[in-house]
C-alpha cells in the first residue's frame, strides 16, 4: 500500500463533474484507491462518495492505493487533482491526450525518424489521419470606417441588434451539420450565450452609442475581450479567447456584409487546417469529410479539441506553422496521439501513416463490432449489458459505448447537487428524459440511497456511530414520506414512457418492500385523483445485505427482479468497510463467502421465476463475468467504459 498527500488544484474542488471524472479514472486501475480528507476516507471509484467528501480547491488530501498498479494509480490521480482544468470539460475524458506538450512529440517507432517536414504541437485528439489539406484562412476583417454621425446612432444600434438576433438564431433551431452530439450543442449554446453576454454586447452597444461604427466596435471589443482571456494564467480560460474571436469574426463579417469562406462547402475527405478555428466554425463543417484537424492556435482544452474528440477526429493544435507553410500544404499526416503533423509527406511517411491507420482501425473494429450487438453465450443465453449512470450528461457516453439500457441510475446526485430538495416536477423531468433517451430499452432507476455519513440539504440526519449500518437508503425514505413520495410520484409519471423500472436499495426486511409498495399505491391514487398521467412500473430490489440474501426466496415472491449490489454486499458479508484501505485485502467480491451469497440469490430468483442482474463494480470484472453468468445472472450493469469489453467476454462463454 502507498500513500501520497497532495494539494487539490481542481477549480472549485471535487464537485459533480470532477468527482465523476476522477472516479472514472480510478476505476481504470485494479488497486483499491481511497481519498482521505481530514481523516475521512472515501472510495475513489465512487463519484458520489468523492463528492460527498466535499473536497475544496486548495485543500490538502491524502491518496491511498493498494494493489498491483498502486504506483501508476497514485501518479495519475495526483496529476488529475493538481490540474486546475480537471473537470471543466467532459471532453477531457473522451480521449485524454497523452502528450500535452510539444516537446513530447518524438518518433517512437524504429522505422520512423523525425524529418524536416514534421512539426510538433499539442495532442488534441487521438488517432492518425492522412488526407489532402483543406486550408481555412479567412482574410482579416477591416471596418471601412470607425466613426459615424450622431444622427446615425439609432439606426446603427438597430442594425447591430438585428444582426445579433439573426446570428444567434441558427443554433436555436437547426444545429449545423457538424454539431451532431449533445456536447456540440452545449458548446454552441455556450457561444450563443457568450454572444449575448452583457460584458460583450453591452460594450458594443456602448461603443455604438459613443458614435462607433457597429462593425468597427465589434472587432475592437472582441479583440480586447479575447486579449484579456489570452492573458490569463489558466489554460482553459485562455482557450476561451478563441471562442470570442470566432463569434466576433462571424458577427463582424455580417455587419460588413462580407461572407467568410464557407466551410459547409467541404465535400471530400480532408485534413482541415486553420490558424484559428472556433467551435462555431468547426460546427459548420460536414464532419463526415474531416479526417483530421490541424490548428496553429488552440490547446487541448479548446472547444474544437473537445469537439474533435467527441467525433473521433485526430487533431493536433498549437502547431508552429506560418501562413506560407499552411498555404503550401497539399497533403498532411496528423498524428493526434503524439501531437505531430507531417506536411507533404514522402512515400515512406505516407506508408507509415497508412500502417498506423490500419492498426488503429483493426483495434477499433475488434471492440466496435460489439457496440450494437446483443451478446449471447455460445449456448444461446442472452445477457443484457447495461450502464450505471449518475446523471443525464452521461447518456451520450453510455449510448456511444453500446449500452443496452440502464441497469442503475443513481438518483443521489440529483439531490446532492443542490441546496434544497429537488421537486417532484424536476425529478419527473429528469427520469422522463432518461427513459426517453433509451426507449424502448429498459432503464432501472434506484430510489434515493443516501445515509447519515454525508448530509443532503433538506434532510436532517442524526449523528451516528456506524452510518453504514444506520439510517440510510430505504430506511430513511420510509421514515420521511415527504422526501420519498415526491420521488415515487415522479417515477410513476415518468413510467408513462413505458420502459421505467424502479429498484429499492438497502432492503433487509420483507416489510420494507411491502411498505414501499403501499406508498407506491398511495402515490398512484393521489396522481389519479389529481388527473396526472402516470403508469405503474416493475418494482425490484437491490440485494446488498446478507439479510436480503438469506430471505431471497421470500423477497423474490414480492418483486419483479433482483439487482445484486456487490459493492455493499461484499462489505456487509465480509464485515469489511468498503472505504477502509487497511482491511482492503478482505474486501473481495470473489471471496467464496460473497460468491456463495450471489449463488443463493440466483437460486432463489430462479425458483421464483424472476430475473437477476448485477450492478456493483464486479459486473465489469472479466474474470468474474463467466461465474456470474453460470450462476444465472442475465443482466450486467457497469460504467460505460467497460461495456464493449464485457459484451465481448459474454460472447466467448
Ligand atoms: C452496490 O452497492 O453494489 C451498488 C451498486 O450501489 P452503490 O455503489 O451506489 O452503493
Ligand atoms: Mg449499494
Amino acid at each position: 500500500m502507498i500513500e501520497l498527500s497532495t494539494v487539490v488544484r481542481v477549480v472549485e474542488g471535487l464537485h459533480t463533474r470532477p468527482a465523476a471524472q476522477m472516479a472514472k479514472l480510478a476505476k481504470g486501475f485494479k488497486s483499491s484507491i481511497h481519498l482521505v480528507r481530514q481523516g475521512n476516507p472515501a472510495d475513489a471509484k465512487s463519484s458520489v462518495k468523492l463528492m460527498l467528501l466535499g473536497v475544496k480547491e486548495g485543500e490538502e488530501v491524502l491518496l491511498r492505493a493498494d494493489g498491483s498498479d498502486e504506483q501508476d494509480a497514485l501518479a495519475r490521480l495526483v496529476q488529475y487533482l493538481q490540474d486546475p482544468r480537471a473537470g471543466l470539460e467532459e471532453g477531457a475524458l473522451i480521449a485524454p491526450a497523452p502528450h500535452a506538450a510539444a516537446q513530447d512529440c518524438g518518433a517512437d517507432d524504429a522505422d520512423e525518424a523525425i524529418a524536416d517536414n514534421c512539426f510538433c504541437g499539442v495532442a488534441g485528439s487521438r488517432g492518425t489521419a492522412l488526407a489532402p489539406a483543406y486550408v481555412y484562412l479567412p482574410q482579416p476583417l477591416v471596418a471601412s470606417r470607425q466613426v459615424i454621425d450622431a444622427a446615425e446612432v439609432p439606426a446603427e444600434l438597430d442594425r447591430f441588434r438585428r444582426t445579433l438576433a439573426d446570428f444567434v438564431q441558427p443554433a436555436g433551431g437547426g444545429v449545423p451539420d457538424g454539431a451532431a452530439s449533445e456536447q456540440d450543442r452545449a458548446i454552441l449554446q455556450a457561444l450563443i450565450d457568450l454572444a449575448q453576454d452583457e460584458e460583450y454586447v453591452g460594450a458594443i452597444i456602448r461603443g455604438i452609442e459613443g458614435r462607433g461604427d457597429a462593425a468597427a466596435v465589434t472587432l475592437r471589443v472582441g479583440q480586447v475581450l479575447a486579449d484579456s482571456f489570452n492573458a490569463m494564467a489558466d489554460d482553459y480560460m485562455r482557450a476561451r479567447a478563441e471562442d470570442i474571436r470566432g463569434v466576433t469574426r462571424h458577427l463582424a463579417a455580417r455587419l460588413l456584409g462580407q461572407s467568410l469562406p464557407d466551410l459547409r462547402g467541404i465535400h471530400g475527405p480532408c485534413v482541415l487546417v486553420a490558424a484559428d478555428l472556433s467551435a462555431w466554425e468547426f460546427a459548420q463543417v460536414p464532419i463526415r469529410h474531416v479526417r483530421g484537424l490541424v490548428c496553429t492556435g488552440g490547446s487541448a482544452t479548446s472547444h474544437v479539441a473537445i469537439m474533435a474528440r467527441t467525433h473521433g477526429v485526430p487533431a493536433v493544435l498549437g502547431v508552429p506553422l506560418g501562413e506560407a507553410q499552411l498555404k503550401a500544404a497539399d497533403t498532411l499526416v496528423v498524428d493526434g496521439t503524439r501531437g505531430r503533423v507531417i506536411v507533404n509527406p514522402d512515400t515512406a511517411q505516407q506508408r507509415h501513416a497508412e500502417r498506423r491507420m490500419a492498426a488503429e482501425r483493426e483495434a477499433r473494429a475488434a471492440l466496435d463490432r460489439y457496440r450494437d450487438l446483443h451478446p449471447r453465450t455460445r449456448d444461446g443465453r442472452e445477457i443484457e449489458v447495461v450502464a450505471n449512470l449518475g446523471g443525464l450528461d452521461e447518456i451520450p457516453l453510455a449510448q456511444a459505448a453500446g449500452a443496452m439500457g440502464v441497469g442503475l441510475f443513481r438518483t443521489e446526485l440529483l439531490f446532492m447537487q443542490r441546496r434544497s430538495l429537488p421537486t417532484e416536477d424536476e425529478q419527473a423531468e429528469v427520469y422522463q428524459r432518461l427513459a426517453e433517451a433509451f426507449h424502448p430499452r429498459p432503464v432501472i432507476i434506484r430510489t434515493l440511497d443516501i445515509g447519515g455519513d454525508k448530509p443532503v440539504a433538506g434532510i436532517d440526519f442524526p449523528k451516528e456511530e456506524n452510518p453504514f449500518l444506520g439510517w440510510r437508503g430505504v430506511r430513511m425514505c420510509l421514515d420521511r414520506p415527504e422526501v420519498f413520495k415526491p420521488q415515487l410520484r415522479a417515477l410513476l409519471r415518468a413510467a408513462t414512457v413505458g420502459n421505467v423500472r424502479v429498484m429499492i436499495p438497502m432492503i433487509s426486511d420483507l416489510d420494507e418492500v411491502r411498505r414501499v409498495r403501499a406508498l407506491v399505491d398511495e402515490c398512484s391514487a393521489e396522481l389519479t385523483a389529481a388527473g396526472v398521467a402516470h403508469a405503474r412500473f416493475e418494482l425490484g430490489i437491490m440485494v446488498e445485505t446478507p439479510a436480503a440474501v438469506l430471505q431471497a426466496d421470500a423477497l423474490a415472491a414480492e418483486v419483479s427482479f433482483f439487482s445484486i449490489g456487490t459493492n455493499d454486499l461484499t462489505q456487509y458479508v465480509m464485515a469489511t468497510d468498503r472505504a477502509n484501505a487497511q482491511i482492503a485485502s478482505l474486501y473481495r467480491t470473489e471471496h467464496p463467502a460473497v460468491m456463495r451469497a450471489i449463488a443463493l440469490t440466483c437460486e432463489a430468483a430462479r425458483a421464483a421465476g424472476i430475473w437477476v442482474g448485477l450492478c456493483g463494480e464486479a459486473a465489469a470484472n472479466l474474470d468474474l463475468i463467466p461465474r456470474f453468468v453460470e450462476m444465472g445472472v442475465t443482466e450486467l450493469s457497469m460504467s460505460p467504459a467497460s461495456i464493449l469489453a464485457a459484451k465481448k467476454r459474454v460472447t466467448e462463454l
